[in-house]
């Protein structure tokens, strides 16, 4: 059976001689797994499918639980993404944070157009890279049912004023007076509210950005158990 899907390539790895297994991302049924023939040749027509970040009409052939690429039609490469290397960083983990948290054979279509949104803004776009991974970590945490509340207090209700404390388990910030979780910056707390494009306070996102992130890895981490080490790699290489 022939199955057309729109789909992103979030990761290929070698297969028997000549071709390569891809992780598909999907509208329809979340993470697929799809062989594709002869694409280790060079001069191979399908070579474009099994790149990384390929976004693509791909048509797939279904035999039971294995998936075959028959063809399939670009839509965007992404390429300028391999021209910077922060920006290639921030891709690869988008790709990362994706395949953590997308579920295997089960639609999710908002997680696949914030996926492809978050490329495009770091291939086409002079967003900073670090903050438009900030704010995709935030929405696919979203999607996989842990929301992080960027509300004020997560006890109280109350502002967050001087520095705050942030809970892993709960997932959200709790002012002076409340305390419990561990400490964090009042810089964090604006930065992921500026990177959520919420209301922030510009004053106070100053040295936020690499906190920021650093808090979305061992969050996203713990819940989901992926090693997250391009985000880490990312957090090396970039000047806050
Ligand atoms: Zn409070």
């Amino acid at each position: 059976m022939e199955w057309k899907t729109d789909a992103l390539m979030l990761g290929a790895i070698d297969y028997k001689d000549n071709d390569k297994l891809l992780t598909l991302f999907t509208a329809e049924r979340g993470i697929v797994r799809a062989s594709i023939k002869g694409v280790k040749k060079p001069s191979a027509k399908l070579n474009f499918a099994a790149q990384p970040f390929a976004f693509a009409e791909y048509v797939l052939v279904e035999k039971g639980e294995f998936y075959t690429v028959k063809s399939a039609y670009l839509y965007d490469g992404f390429y300028p993404l391999r021209s910077d290397i922060e920006r290639y960083y921030a891709a690869n983990s988008v790709a990362e944070v994706c395949k953590a948290v997308a579920p295997e054979h089960e639609r999710i279509e908002t997680l696949l157009v914030a996926t492809v949104q978050a490329l495009k803004e770091l291939a086409y776009t002079d967003a900073d890279c670090v903050e438009t991974l900030v704010g995709y970590m935030l929405l696919a945490a979203g999607e996989a049912g842990y929301f992080i509340d960027l509300d004020g207090c997560g006890v109280c209700g109350g502002e967050i004023e001087g520095e705050p404390y942030f809970d892993f388990d709960a997932g959200h910030f709790t002012c002076q007076s409340c305390g419990g979780g561990q400490r964090a910056s009042v810089s964090t707390y604006h930065t992921l509210k500026k990177c959520a494009a919420l209301e922030y306070d510009e004053a106070l996102v100053r040295g936020g950005k690499k906190r920021a992130l650093r808090l979305m890895k061992v969050f996203l981490g713990e819940k989901t158990e992926a090693d997250l080490s391009c985000v880490g790699e990312l957090l090396r290489l970039c000047e806050e």
